[in-house]
């Protein structure tokens, strides 16, 4: 065996490995490309989701004979003027992604520089270089990648369906997108348009916020709020929605750092963290939030993608995080979003109905005034029902004076499970158990606070088989939990005992309590504060000791 020195394009096919995984990661750094070369159009063209053929027009800065001959080079970048790591002001640096892919493809590229009357083309097929000849080209640079990773069939046979392909190269565009709001973006596939957005060249809020709301639907832009904070010499901007316009999973949340689109697990546990108190927990907001900090204060080299980052002090950069969504949100996070109160609107006025539904001589509106009086179609969609709701007490409370209680005065319950109240000047439907858990999550976390939280021994513990690796995970903090009242135990391998829970919890499901709880702690594990965390698991311990619909 001899130690010897690679040739370079092994080298290069070895760092196409890490940097080119797929068709979707060759555009990220095209785009990429195209935006430090303050392009103003970008221009994507797929065939076969790529896998064909990759082609990126700009209308950049274009480059000379010379350059062009230079930057298909092993670490040839024109983005580290002073070799200053710590001075990264461009989306590349590491001068690694065209020799990578021009080592597992068949690599063209144009350019002309603005000041030139001659474009010139450079070819590579699999690493070796064939050609550099005068071309023809608009001022700007155009890529095109063929047959990506046919030196490479063992990638080649890791890419998945056309489908998937297609969708992580949308998801990068629009990222980039997102962060480059002057910019005009548009992608198509097979002559087929999949996105195009137009770029917005004044420099505003507004322009930021229309390039969301081309992206993540007009509704974003109606039901978000602004985020504008700062400290030092770090800013936090963006939008968030309003707590009513949520989603199902946290797929939505973008973060860009120094506008570089980023995935962090540090922003899910934070969100989740400052919206804990104004959103049920299994709901997710949408928020696309920029970060701004000096290049010094943040490591972008972690990965050879740049997917993620390190952050100098995690610690303030998270705290800013919830500051700032908690302030936004306790200023204007009352607001109902508009789609759930159009929609709600819409199905009190009878005109929106086909007239199958409400036929107006059978229906006329001056009907809404008399609904005590029987007489609504039994097909509508609110009905008067009275005999549904239980009153609270006998009394007709509507004339007594109402005291000062900031949910109203309850009157009666609907279906077990909600409670109606009556304000001075309003109605309000309070879920019952949401309710309930809200009071029992502020109580632990005063409790907590003030003097720890009183603990109640169960006569015989309770065994929970967890498996492994949760159960040791949970184990780990037991500490934490113990803060919170809950003291648990191991009991061999993958099982758990429960010896002490909050006594403020009563009766209650308990294995259901910490199988959610290892949930809690596998999705969020290093991602939250311990403050936070204690937050998040008093909201699942709350949870568990609240009044279930109809108790
Ligand atoms: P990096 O972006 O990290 O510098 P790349 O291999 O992606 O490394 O690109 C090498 C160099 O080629 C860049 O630094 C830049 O000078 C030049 N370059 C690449 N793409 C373009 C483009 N679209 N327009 C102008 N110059 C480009
Ligand atoms: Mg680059």
């Amino acid at each position: 065996m001899t130690i010897r020195i690679l040739p370079p394009n092994t080298v290069n096919r070895i760092a196409a490995g890490e940097v080119i995984e797929r068709p979707a990661s060759a555009v990220k750094e095209l785009v990429e490309n195209s935006i430090d070369a303050k392009s103003t159009r970008i221009e994507i063209s797929l065939i076969n989701a790529g896998k064909t053929l990759i082609k990126v027009e700009d209308n950049g800065s274009g480059m000379t004979k010379q350059e062009l001959g230079l930057c298909v080079e092993r670490h040839a970048t024109s983005k580290l003027p002073d070799d200053d790591l710590l001075q990264v002001k461009y989306m590349g640096f590491r001068g690694e992604a065209l020799p990578s892919i021009a080592s597992v493809s068949r690599f063209a590229m144009t350019s002309r520089k603005h000041d030139s009357e001659q474009a010139w083309q450079i070819n590579i097929e699999g690493g070796d270089f064939c050609n550099l000849v005068p071309a023809a080209c608009k001022q700007g640079t155009s890529v095109e990648i063929r047959d990506l990773f046919y030196a490479t069939p063992a990638r080649l046979k890791l890419l998945r369906s056309d489908r998937t392909e297609i969708e992580k190269i949308k998801d990068i565009v629009m990222r980039l997108a997102m962060a480059n709001p002057h910019i005009d973006f548009m992608l198509s596939c097979d002559g087929k348009i999949l996105a195009k957005y137009q770029g917005n060249r004044q420099e505003s809020g507004d322009s930021r916020l229309n390039r969301l709301g081309d992206i993540l639907g007009k509704d974003f832009r109606a039901n978000s709020l602004a985020i504008d904070y700062k400290r030092d010499e770090i800013k936090l901007s963006g939008f968030a929605s309003l707590p009513t316009y949520n989603r199902g999973t946290s797929s939505e949340q973008y973060l860009f750092v120094n506008n570089r689109p980023v995935r962090d697990k540090l922003l899910l546990g934070t969100v989740k963290a400052a919206y804990q108190d104004f959103l049920e927990r299994n709901r997710h907001p949408i928020v696309a939030l920029f970060l701004d900090l000096p290049p010094e204060q943040v490591d972008v080299n972690v990965h050879p993608a740049k997917a993620e980052v390190r952050f100098r002090d995690t610690a303030i950069i998270r705290g800013m995080i919830i500051s700032a969504l908690k302030n936004s949100l306790a200023s204007g996070g009352q607001r109902a979003s508009s789609s759930i109160s159009q929609v709600a609107g819409n199905l009190f006025r009878p005109q929106q109905f086909p007239s199958t539904q409400f036929s107006s001589p059978q229906f006329p509106s001056h009907n809404y005034n008399n609904v005590g009086e029987h007489n609504l179609p039994q097909n509508s969609f609110f009905d008067y029902a009275p005999p549904l709701a239980r009153p609270l007490e006998q009394t007709n409370i509507t004339n007594s004076p109402q005291p000062n209680y900031r949910l109203g005065a309850a009157c009666g319950q609907l279906h077990n499970t909600y409670i109606v109240a009556q304000t001075g000047d309003g109605i309000i439907l309070v879920d019952q158990h949401a309710a309930h858990e809200r009071l029992v999550y502020e109580k632990m976390k005063t409790a907590i606070e003030k003097s720890g939280i009183a603990r109640q021994k169960l006569l015989i513990p309770e065994i929970v088989e967890l498996g492994e690796p949760y159960a040791s995970h949970l184990l780990k903090r037991s500490c934490e939990f113990a803060e919170l009242g809950l003291i648990l135990d191991s009991f061999g391998e993958g099982t758990i005992a429960v010896r002490e829970i909050p006594a403020l919890l009563g009766k209650t499901d308990i294995a259901g309590l910490i199988r959610d709880l290892a949930d809690d702690i596998e999705e969020f594990g290093e991602s939250l504060a311990l403050k936070e965390k204690l937050e998040h698991i008093c909201g699942t311990i709350a949870c568990h000791g609240s009044v279930r619909a109809g108790r």
